[in-house]
């Protein structure tokens, strides 16, 4: 679904992805941990087409969206083609970044009636039937202020899945909420793996990660350290790096 091959990206002069290759195939969940600041933020931006890369090569679904050629020019598809490439990932941020002056269901019918050019009637039953699995459908009329953080990011969930995506970009999606807040949130994200969603999803929730992903990447200093099945990667880090990260986080 997903190949990342040899990402590079600075930042004033700063490396802060020193050649990152990842590949995400269809139906995986792959969690990114590692300490503050060694660049899963900025990996999962590149990969949308938030951040533009320096070099190396970000290929979805079969689709060139980046290439760099021997000469170590990097380039990328056309705007209009690149935002189609892009459009096959949705996004769910830290801070939920939902339209405060907008209802629970004009968030999230707003990208697929503007961008996609959906009518109405096509999509209020379908962002309905969302709202419905993420359990909010009774806030439907709501205002996001009138809602808990918990709350918030479902609908966020809810929005980027309305647009039909084949793979979700999760960046920290519990790291923002109060601790008995992250349960709901998990617990969404846990369904839509089982319903073999492709995901990858940084987080610092290492059960969710143990217990759902199907490999796990650990990522410092701009760097995959090791990247491994999610059982093997907590039983036995092979790495002093990610052996260190883990016994503080669990
Ligand atoms: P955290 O766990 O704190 O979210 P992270 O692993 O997501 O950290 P990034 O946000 O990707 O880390 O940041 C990696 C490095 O790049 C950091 O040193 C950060 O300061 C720097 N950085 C990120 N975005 C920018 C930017 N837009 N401009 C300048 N530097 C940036
Ligand atoms: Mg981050």
């Amino acid at each position: 679904m997903i190949s990342a091959r040899d990402i590079r990206k600075h930042f004033h002069g700063t490396e802060v992805l020193k050649g990152v290759s990842l590949d995400i195939g269809k139906g995986e969940v792959i969690a990114v941990i590692g300490p503050s600041g060694s660049g899963k933020s900025t990996f999962l931006r590149c990969l949308n087409h938030l951040e533009t890369i320096d070099a190396g090569s970000i290929v979805i679904e079969g689709e060139t969206l980046a290439t760099t050629d021997a000469a170590g020019h990097c380039r990328y598809a056309p705007e209009a083609e690149a935002r189609r490439i892009c459009r096959k990932m949705g996004m769910v941020f830290q801070q939920f970044n939902l339209f405060p002056h907008l209802t629970v269901l004009q968030n999230v019918i707003e990208a697929p009636l503007t961008v996609k050019g959906l009518s109405r009637d096509a999509i209020v039953p379908r962002a309905e039937e969302l709202l419905r699995k993420v359990g909010l459908i009774a806030k439907c009329g709501a205002y996001p202020s009138q809602l808990s953080g918990g709350q918030k990011q479902r609908v966020a969930i809810a929005r980027a899945l309305a647009m039909e995506p084949d793979i979700m970009l999760f960046d920290e999606p519990t790291s923002a909420l109060d601790p008995e807040l992250t349960g709901e949130v998990l617990r969404t994200m846990r369904q839509l793996a089982e319903e073999r969603m492709t995901m990858l999803v940084v987080t610092h929730e290492m059960s969710f990660a143990r217990d759902v992903s199907t490999e796990v990447v650990f990522m410092d200093h701009g760097e995959i350290v090791e990247a491994r099945p999610a059982a093997e990667m907590f039983a036995d880090p092979r790495h002093p790096r990610t052996r260190c990260f883990l016994e503080h986080m669990l």
